[in-house]
């Protein structure tokens, strides 16, 4: 998923400190921190010309233009959407499979989608479920 940063107003106090830089950069969604709430924005910048050598921001959606979703094709977890089942810190995420509400280990969750676009399942994500990891790896 392609991004702009737009603006700070709801991103964390780390973030905003670099404002100034870090508005209308662009970037690549790498990960989806804070139970959804956040996205962390890798920058297209090189590491040398942003604050602290660092990019990898962790910035808030309100804040952010999505404009595109980057097509990663041959791997089948790609085709998941991102569903929550529990609350704040403890929810776990799931694999919801396109236009279901199910997810692949049978949990009702609720999907996140963000200006109209689903966010994709990662495997990857600390709070992800072993269940849906490993249904969504099978062939
Ligand atoms: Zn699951």
């Amino acid at each position: 998923m392609r991004a702009k940063i737009v603006d700070l107003l709801h991103s964390p106090a780390r973030t905003r400190a670099s404002g100034a830089w870090l508005v209308g950069q662009r970037g690549t969604v790498v990960m989806v921190l804070r139970n959804g709430t956040l996205a962390l924005l890798e920058l297209d910048s090189a590491a040398d010309d942003l604050p602290g050598g660092v990019r990898r921001w962790p910035v808030h959606w309100d804040d952010l233009l999505v404009y595109g979703m980057e097509s990663v094709s041959g791997h089948p977890v790609d085709d998941y959407r991102l569903g929550l089942s529990g609350a704040g810190r403890q929810a776990v995420q799931h694999a919801v499979p396109l236009d279901t509400k199910i997810s692949l280990c049978g949990e009702s969750v609720y999907p996140l989608s963000v200006c109209g676009w689903s966010i994709p399942f990662s495997p990857t994500a600390d709070r992800a479920c072993l269940e849906c990891v490993h249904r969504a790896e099978l062939p």
